[in-house]
Order: structure tokens, then C-alpha cells, then sequence
């Protein structure tokens, strides 16, 4: 096993095959300054070559200093050649105390305050210390309080005041006791409760338990989610929405003065449960966002009527990387707590900071609060040192920085419809591009804006070398956060990139912007290993049945690789390998979408829309999966596409294709309010006329019938309805279906009816009558199986087909495309990927439509099909005036039902 295929089945399955899907699966083997070293690989997928690559995402913006920083590497050098010990925990730590004391002269600098400052390992372990320590300064606090309360009680006691009224005062006229004990209630009610924390719209302050609560969106299924501290979410930046917004969390309660003459008076102090506001001053992950100054400034008088902490996450945005150390600096806002990461670590070492204002630090957290790795010389020593560099580029980086954007800006004043926007400060800027609209289904679920940042970003890679990557809750952003030693030259190349980016976005250029994606993927194809996401609860149905005209939802699975520009005409430039190549790395990643609509009219009573919904899988990929024991996943991704139908109002699901084979004929879609069918039974109905029209035109000794794929549900059924017209039957089957085609040919005994069991095709060259339904991706009747100079009339009601076209120019044969139904009154809808002459659809699709001009009849294609059913479905058909099509190469014949002398058979039967 590979390292690559160690990553994706050990490591990050789900990530490993979202890279594959979208190319971005490269590795990197160095990296230097902005450069970094990519792993280059054969046609067999081997990494056989080096490319340099422009690295815009700046590890999320840890890299202000590059990869490899020489007087980084230096210091870690350093480290190694003196043999610092790396765990020296519980003794005094210089690198740490060092650092600390950097930190805190550095933002004192600033803000005028001294600060004691936790290391930890990571930015989200900052922000948890960040939420322990306010919670333990909120709790002191009321502890305080309270005890202050206590002995202001026991003093009015003392001095006999606790029954005296107050003279002035909220609380004037009650007595001092009264106030107090009440006082006393209200905290001891406020210490009972969990403290809260306030967060803005769009943050994001990390990933673990606590932090993901304040984390807003962060791109994560709500599963994920672990319910962390209470917290209320600041939607409104508006100065004044934020400075009111916890109002009603708010308590009163009273406190007493007693003044020289021994008289008592009341005041009024507001508790309340909120312990800390947390802010990015610059949002990093949801798209690049400065939050106003005046918003920062609103948090500070909220957090002060709150008497909570004001918590600054910088640990993005600040270090230095929009110029100044602190990005909140230009606002003038002191907040009580600052947290850094990222960059602190200066590319090399994981580390994080919280500063918390010496005035307010609780002593014992300090004591309590742990972590094996916080502290180590090596990664404070290395911080310490990138403090400095941090400080030595400050101008640089506004230069370069506003250099770069100014550039990028021109590009989106140059492509207005594909760029939104561009933002941000410094050397942390987001490029915000708009979301195409192509025109065909596939393109608008391939182009989604989870995607977009990840399909530009391949073009970048691709063709330009540069590697970006967007906002992790944004991701229609794309960020661009190179290091201080970003080079003029890079800038230009950079702009270059953009451009071309946002002039095929905007001309709609799809084939040139995923040219990166028709490359084969390199390594094999791993099934989705996660567990589905829970159902949300359904939309209430505005169902097309209750609302005027009926909807019917077809679904389909892709067709094969070569068609696919029917299902997006924007790529009709790729080659058969091409689009095979792309379907292949997509596999798995497009969720099921609806390809068009369409209104159907009966012969004689009412119309029916028809929404076709693509499964996003072929026919060769469901037989893959399917050998591959991956049935499970396919029937997912066909109960998606149903769902999908579902919500758009579909009062029946029609399955077709391998959509019907992988839900096990459609008895896995277990639906209560809606139809659901195969549309087998008109196929079967179909192709039963006509070898029944042919049987009836033979004469006797010719009457043989070939049935291939007799184990399936059409054939199965078409065994039993056509035994009673022929004197004998072939059934044949793949090798070693004999016994399964024994049990076929055990429930025709009653027919009288000679049937010969057989595993090899050439048994077919006997048979003037060859019906054929596989579930096949690839022909399975060749020529070879029938030359000769018996005339045969060869029945193909598989999709895709069984027999191998050149079937069709023997002399002998009469190749017909079984299953296949006329509109009423040449009614031609086009429904991309199916490509049978005008007004011809398949059967299976005409039953769907069927159903719904009909919503009291059942559904008789759901689960095995039985004669009865068949005959039921044609009558269906008979009543709305859609007739059986017989295609012969290119000409098509339509025949009226044979109903007359047949239509008691099904009491017969049934
Ligand atoms: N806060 C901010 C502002 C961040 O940008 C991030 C990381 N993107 C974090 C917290 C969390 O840092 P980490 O991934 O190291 O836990």
C-alpha cells in the first residue's frame, strides 16, 4: 500500500475522495518562502517529477513568514544542537516566560495593560482557555458579590437596621434585610446557571467542543455539532443592536450604603450571566469580513454592561498580518483578552497564546489548566523569534499588501459578473467570486458554492501553479494570504491568474475552466465510507396532485460517460475519454439534480408534468459498485434522488435505469403518500405485443423463443406471458445461472411449452424470436451469437442495451428497441440523455406519466412484476392513447395495442 492510499483509507477517507474528486489530491515534498514543492506524478499515478507551486493559502494563515523561514530554522536548529528537552513540565520554563513577557509588552504596547499569558497548542485550544477562564472570573465575581452581601446583611443586623426602610433609592421603602436576602436569591439563582457567551454572525473560532459552539456555520452537518456553552449569537452589528442585545439577560439587584448618620439607602447593580464576547476584528474564515470599528467599540460597552470579558481572537487576523501586530489596533478598542496562533508559530511549531489583562487574571487557572505540550521551549523560542519578524515587517506587508489588492481589484472591476468582490487588509485578503448559473442541470450541481472555491482552485493549480484554497465557511471566497516576503513579480503573476479565472467564469467558458478534471484520477475509486446524514424533517408538499396539474418525478442515472455532454451541452467539446474521466473522479461527489420539465397531455383526459431527476451515477459505476458489495451506497444516493423528487411535489416517483435495479425494484423506496413504480410493466407490455404479433405471423416449429436474462424482473415476467404463445423457450443465462433459471422455467410448466436451459449464448442462432433483458452495462449478444441464415427478430428491452449494434447489419436479424411508447398527438418533449426519435420515450417513463394523469390507480411495478400487472399497465396506456413504438435502426413504426382478443387474459391470469 502507497502512502497516498494510506491517507485515504487510514487517515481522512472523506477528504482524500473529495481531492481525488476535484484534482486537488497532490502532494507537496518542500516547501520555501512562498514556493512549495509539488510531487508530480506519471500517467500510472506515480510521482515521477518536481513542480513549483505559488502557496496562497499560507497554511490558513500560519505561513506570514513562508515556509522554512531561515531565522526560524535557525532557532529550531538551535533547539536541537543544545538537546532542549521538550517535555520539562511542572519546572520553571524560560522559552515560555520569555514569550510571555514578548507578548504582553507588545499588545501592552498598544493597549497601556500588562497581561499574563496561557500557551497552548492550538488556536481552538485558545479559545477554550479563552471560555474556562471567564467562566472562572464570572463565578469569582458572583462569589464576591456575594460574599460582600452576606456581610453587608449581617452588619445591618449588627446594627439594627435590617427591618429599617430604605430612604433612598430603587428600593426606597423596603427594608434593608428584605433587599438583601432578595439580592442574595438572585445570585445564588445566577451561580446555578451556566454562564453565556456572546459570538457575532459568521465567526469562527475553531473546531472542538467549546469552540465549535461559537464557531457560526464553520461548513459543518449540525450533527457535528457537540452541544458546547450557552451561547447567543450577535446577528445585528449595528452599534446600537449590539450594545441592547442581552438587555434581557440582565438582573438587578440591591445594595446597600448606610451613611454617617446611619440612615440606609439602596442602589441598584446589574448582574448578569454573560461572561465573555468573542470577536474576530477581522472575520478570516467566512469570507474575509472586517467587522466595523465601531461594532468592535459596541462590544466593548456591551461586555462592560455585562461585566463580561472582551475577547479579541486574533488568531487569524492579528500577528502581525494585516500590518500591525494587532489588526483591532486602527479601532482604538482594548479588549480584556487576546488570543494568537497561526502565524505565532511561525510556520514551524504549533502553538497558541491567550493574554488575559493582569487585572482580571484568576490566579488559580493558571494552576489548574493543563496541556502536556504548552510551554515547550521549542515552539516558544520559535514564536518568540517570529514576534520579532512579525514587528520587522510590518510595513512591508502593508505595502505588498495593498499592492495586491489594489491588483486584484482591477480584475474584479475588469470581470464584474464573477467577481463579487475583493477584501480585507494586509496580507489577509478574500477574493469573493459570484456563482455561475450554467445552463444545464449538471453543470448548476457540479457548480455549487460548496464547490466553486475548490473548482477555481484546481484551474489555479493546474494551469497557473498557484495553490489556493477558499474560506472554510465561505467557501464561494476564495482566500489569498501569502507570506510578508511575497514578491513583486508574484504579485503580477498572481492578478494574471485571477484574471483568467474570472474571464472564463464570466464568459461561461466551462469546458477550459474544468479542463483540469478531465486528467484520470490517479488510484482507485473508495466508496463513501460515512454514515448518511440524519433526514431533515420533509418540506410540506405543495404536490402538483393537490395543486392543478399532477407531477411526476423520473429518475434516471446517468448515461453513459460519452453522452454526458446531453446532460451539460456546455462540454460538448470533451472527447469520450475526457468526460469518462471526469465522471469518474465525480463519482460519488454530485448529488442527485433535476435535469428538466416538461407537461405530457393524455389522449383523453388531463396533462402530467414530468420532472426528470438525475441519480449521479452510470450504468458501468452502479455495476462496479454493485460487484464491489457497494449496493448500499447506490441505493443512498437513489433514495436522495427520490427525496429530492419528493420535495419538488412529485405525487409518483418514477425509477428507471439501474435506479429500479439498485432499490431492488424499487421495493427499497418505501414511500406512504406517493406512488412509487418501476415503469417495468409497460416495458414488459410492450415488448410482449410485439413478440406476440411476431409468434402470432409464425409458423408452427417457428415459434422458438430466446430469452435472455430470464433471472431478472422484465424477464422473468416476459417468460411467463409469452410461454403460452410459443412451442418452445431457450432461456439463457450467464455461467452458472442454471439453477436459477431452472426455478424460471419449474413456473412455466403449465404452458406446455418446451423450455431449454442454457449458459452460452450461440444457443440463440435456433431462435426466429430473441428477447433480451440484462441488467448489463455492456452488450452481452454479439453478432457472433446470431449469424447465420435463420431470420431472427432480435427484442432489446435493456437500457442500456444487450445487444452490440452491429447486431443490427447482420441480413438475418430484425434488431428491435423493445420498451420503447408514442405520445399522444406527437407530443415531442426533450429530455436530455435520451435519444430516441422524436415523440418516442421509454416505456418505463410513459408509466410514470401514466400514473400520475391517473392518481387512483396503484402502482403495478413495485417489487416482482406479475402478468396481471403487465396487462393492467397496458390498459393504462390504452386509456391515455400511448401506443407501443417499434424502432428498427431509424424507423419507427407505431402499432396500436393488440387489446381485443387479449384483454380477457388478464382475468386469465390474474
Ligand atoms: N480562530 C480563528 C479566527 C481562526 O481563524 C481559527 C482557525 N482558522 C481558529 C480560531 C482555530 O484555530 P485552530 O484551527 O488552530 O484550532
Amino acid at each position: 500500500m502507497n502512502a497516498d492510499s494510506g491517507f485515504a483509507r487510514y487517515a481522512r477517507p472523506e477528504l482524500a475522495r473529495l481531492l481525488r474528486a476535484l484534482r486537488l489530491d497532490v502532494t507537496y515534498l518542500a516547501g520555501q518562502g512562498d514556493h512549495l514543492t509539488q510531487a508530480l506524478r506519471d500517467a500510472e499515478g506515480h510521482a515521477d517529477a518536481e513542480g513549483q507551486v505559488l502557496d496562497l493559502v499560507g497554511g490558513a494563515g500560519s505561513s506570514l513568514f513562508g515556509h522554512n523561514h531561515p531565522a526560524l530554522l535557525e532557532v529550531a536548529r538551535r533547539c536541537f544542537d543544545e538537546q532542549i528537552p521538550f517535555n520539562a513540565q511542572a519546572s520553571v520554563r524560560h522559552g515560555a516566560g520569555e514569550l510571555a513577557q514578548r507578548l504582553s509588552a507588545v499588545v501592552g504596547a498598544t493597549t497601556g495593560a500588562s497581561y499574563v499569558v496561557t500557551l497552548g497548542c492550538s488556536g481552538a485550544e485558545a479559545v477554550e482557555g479563552a471560555v474556562k477562564h471567564a467562566t472562572v472570573e464570572h463565578r469569582r465575581r458572583l462569589g464576591v458579590l456575594q460574599e460582600d452581601v452576606e456581610v453587608s446583611l449581617r452588619r445591618v443586623r449588627r446594627d439594627g437596621l435590617a427591618d429599617v426602610p430604605c430612604a433612598s433609592g430603587p428600593g426606597v421603602g423596603r427594608t434593608c434585610a428584605e433587599l438583601l436576602d432578595e439580592t442574595l436569591d438572585r445570585i445564588a439563582e445566577l451561580r446555578r446557571t451556566d454562564p453565556v457567551f456572546v459570538a457575532l454572525r459568521n465567526a469562527f473560532h475553531g473546531k472542538t467542543a467549546g469552540a465549535g459552539t461559537l464557531t457560526h456555520g464553520g461548513n459543518v452537518p449540525a450533527d457535528l455539532k457537540v452541544p458546547g456553552p450557552r451561547h447567543r449569537r450577535l446577528d445585528d452589528w449595528t452599534p446600537q443592536a449590539v450594545v441592547t442585545a442581552l438587555d434581557s439577560e440582565r438582573v438587578p439587584v440591591h445594595l446597600i450604603r448606610v451613611d454617617a448618620a446611619g440612615v440606609p439607602h439602596s442602589a441598584v447593580r446589574w448582574l448578569s450571566p454573560v461572561a465573555a464576547c468573542f470577536v474576530e476584528p477581522v472575520q478570516g474564515e467566512s469570507g474575509v469580513h472586517e467587522v466595523p470599528a465601531e461594532t468592535l467599540a459596541a462590544l466593548r460597552e456591551l461586555a462592560d454592561r455585562h461585566e463580561a470579558a472582551l475577547v479579541f481572537d486574533e488568531i487569524q487576523c492579528g500577528m502581525g498580518r494585516t500590518g500591525n501586530f494587532l489588526a483591532s489596533e486602527g479601532s482604538g478598542v482594548i479588549a480584556d483578552y487576546y488570543l494568537f496562533s497561526k502565524s505565532l508559530g511561525g510556520g514551524l511549531a504549533k502553538i497558541s497564546a491567550l493574554l488575559v489583562d493582569a487585572n482580571r487574571y484568576v490566579p488559580e487557572f493558571g494552576r489548574h489548566h493543563t496541556s502536556t505540550f504548552a510551554d515547550d521551549d521549542f515552539s516558544s523560542r520559535i514564536a518568540t523569534a517570529a514576534v520579532d519578524l512579525a514587528l520587522a515587517h510590518s510595513d512591508r506587508i502593508v505595502e505588498i499588501g495593498a499592492l495586491l489588492r489594489d491588483r486584484l481589484a482591477e480584475v474584479a472591476a475588469r470581470w464584474p459578473d464573477a467577481v463579487v468582490e475583493v477584501r480585507g487588509r494586509g496580507l489577509l485578503l478574500g477574493v469573493e467570486f459570484s456563482l455561475p448559473q450554467p445552463d444545464s442541470g449538471l453543470l448548476r450541481e457540479v457548480f455549487d458554492s460548496e464547490s466553486l472555491g475548490y473548482l477555481i482552485a484546481g484551474r489555479l493549480l493546474h494551469t497557473h501553479r498557484i495553490r489556493v484554497i477558499p474560506t472554510l465557511s465561505a467557501p464561494t471566497t476564495v482566500r489569498v494570504e501569502p507570506s510578508a516576503l511575497l514578491e513583486r513579480a508574484d504579485v503580477d503573476r498572481i492578478a494574471a491568474a485571477f484574471d483568467d479565472v474570472a474571464a472564463l467564469l464570466s464568459r461561461g467558458d466551462y469546458t477550459t475552466l474544468l479542463d483540469h478534471l478531465t486528467v484520470p484520477p490517479a488510484g482507485a475509486w473508495q466508496p463513501p465510507q460515512h454514515v448518511p446524514l440524519p433526514r431533515r424533517d420533509r418540506a410540506v408538499l405543495h404536490s402538483g396532485s393537490r395543486a392543478g396539474v399532477p407531477r411526476v418525478a423520473f429518475l434516471a442515472n446517468m448515461d453513459v460517460p460519452s453522452k454526458l455532454w446531453h446532460m451539460a451541452p456546455e462540454l460538448a467539446d470533451w472527447s469520450d475519454a475526457q468526460c469518462e474521466a471526469v465522471l469518474d473522479r465525480m463519482w460519488g461527489e454530485l448529488d442527485p439534480f433535476e435535469v428538466t420539465r416538461h407537461r405530457v397531455t393524455s389522449e383523453t383526459r388531463g396533462e402530467v408534468e414530468v420532472v426528470m431527476v438525475a441519480a449521479p451515477f452510470t450504468a458501468a459505476q452502479a455495476n462496479a459498485a454493485l460487484r464491489a458489495g457497494e449496493g448500499a451506497w447506490l441505493r443512498r444516493t437513489v433514495l436522495d434522488a427520490v427525496e429530492l423528487g419528493v420535495s419538488l411535489g412529485a405525487g409518483v416517483i418514477g425509477l428507471g435505469g439501474h435506479t429500479s435495479i439498485v432499490t431492488n425494484a424499487a421495493r427499497d423506496v418505501v414511500e406512504s403518500d406517493i406512488r412509487v413504480t418501476s415503469g417495468n410493466s409497460l416495458t414488459a407490455a410492450c415488448a410482449y405485443d410485439l413478440v406476440r404479433l411476431q409468434l402470432a405471423e409464425s409458423g408452427v416449429g417457428e415459434r422458438r423463443v430466446g430469452l435472455v436474462g430470464a433471472i431478472g424482473n422484465i424477464g422473468a415476467v416476459m417468460a411467463e406471458l409469452i410461454a403460452p404463445h410459443c412451442d418452445s423457450m431457450v432461456l439463457v443465462g450467464r455461467p452458472g445461472s442454471a439453477r436459477r433459471l431452472a426455478a424460471v422455467a419449474e413456473r412455466l410448466t403449465a404452458h406446455q411449452v418446451d423450455v431449454l436451459i442454457a449458459e452460452d449464448l450461440h444457443e440463440l442462432r435456433d431462435c426466429p424470436v430473441v428477447v433480451s433483458a440484462t441488467n448489463s452495462a455492456d452488450p452481452v449478444i454479439l453478432p457472433n451469437h446470431l449469424v447465420g441464415d435463420r431470420k431472427a427478430l432480435v427484442c432489446d428491452l435493456a437500457v442500456p442495451g444487450d445487444v452490440h449494434p452491429a447486431v443490427a447489419s447482420l441480413a438475418n436479424v430484425t434488431l428491435v428497441s423493445g420498451g420503447r411508447i408514442q405520445l399522444p398527438g406527437m407530443q415531442t418533449p426533450h429530455f436530455p440523455g435520451i435519444t430516441l426519435p422524436p415523440g418516442i420515450l421509454y416505456s418505463c417513463m410513459a408509466e410514470t406519466m401514466l400514473l400520475g394523469l391517473e392518481p387512483e390507480t396503484p402502482s403495478r411495478s413495485y417489487g416482482g412484476l406479475t402478468s396481471a400487472g403487465v396487462l393492467a399497465a397496458r390498459d393504462l396506456a390504452v386509456r391515455h392513447g400511448f401506443q407501443p413504438a417499434r424502432i428498427v435502426s431509424d424507423d419507427v413504426s407505431v402499432q396500436p395495442w393488440i387489446v381485443d382478443q387479449f384483454s380477457s387474459l388478464e382475468e386469465q391470469i390474474g
